[in-house]
């Protein structure tokens, strides 16, 4: 039986104060029915540290946006898994599709960061997703497919790895997937991992499904035997949205 797992990506949203109280907020609203399910939150790295002093000896975990793939030297702007690491995330989302689509991100500098992240002792949340176009040409399978090939080249053990399904035509536009299209994706993500680390290691890698994801659709997308959680967006700056999409998966 894999634990579902839910985490909030807040994106660039909050100041460090905003991110304090949002994350009161969620602590509040969680209260003590999530036992099923493992939940982080993702504030920006400016953030990182002061949201780790509010969720401290809470069990919602601390995950940062990115990494960068070296450990230190002149990467103006960038934070390194190092650094990650020392402030108390346990998770890292690496490859998101905004990633992607306005910072050069490609499969292989994805593969980099999960290399780095999982070298620093962290877990990583790797997104993969189609865009609409590649959608609509057919191309969904052999994208989703590269994506996680690529992303993954070299790793040998999957066990700290969660894969976040994202259709890019889904995140932040209001349009979810349907349960079936998004299980059908999940299931051959699992199929992708099974042909490349056996079936004990897919069996138990969790995949979760991030797209629209809203207290009102969770409990019919978590159903499905192949979406393991949701990465949310939107609906995590919310913090009773996001307490009720948890409970959802717990
Ligand atoms: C995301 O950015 O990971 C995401 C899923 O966003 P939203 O829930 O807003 O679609």
């Amino acid at each position: 039986m894999r634990r579902k797992i839910v985490v909030g990506n807040w994106k660039m949203n909050n100041t460090v104060a905003e991110s304090e109280t949002l994350a009161q907020d969620v602590l509040a609203a969680l209260g003590e029915g999530f036992s099923g399910c493992e939940v982080g939150i993702a504030p920006t790295y400016l953030a990182l540290e002061a949201t780790e002093r509010i969720i401290e000896g809470s069990e919602v975990q601390l995950v940062a946006q990115n990494c960068h793939y070296e450990n230190d030297g002149a990467y103006t702007g960038e934070v390194s898994a190092r650094m990650i690491n020392a402030v108390g995330c346990s998770y890292v989302i690496i490859g998101h599709s905004e990633r992607r689509q306005y910072f050069g991100e490609t499969n292989a500098t994805v593969n980099l960061r999960v290399k780095k992240a999982l070298t620093e002792g962290l877990k990583v949340i790797l997104c993969v997703g189609e865009t609409l176009e590649e959608r609509e040409t057919g191309v969904t399978e052999s994208v989703v497919t590269s994506q996680v090939t690529e992303g993954l080249a070299g790793i040998l053990d999957i066990g700290a790895i969660v894969i976040a399904y994202e259709p890019v035509w889904a995140i932040g536009t209001g349009k979810t997937a349907s349960s079936a299209q998004a299980e059908e994706v999940h299931l051959l993500i699992r199929t992708t991992i099974t042909e490349l680390y056996g079936e004990p290691a897919a069996s138990q890698l969790r995949i979760q499904y991030g797209g629209s994801v809203k207290p009102s659709n969770a409990v019919e997308l978590f159903a499905m035997p192949n979406i393991d959680g949701g990465l949310i967006g939107g609906a995590s700056l919310n913090a009773a949205d996001f307490a009720a999409i948890v409970k959802a998966a717990s």
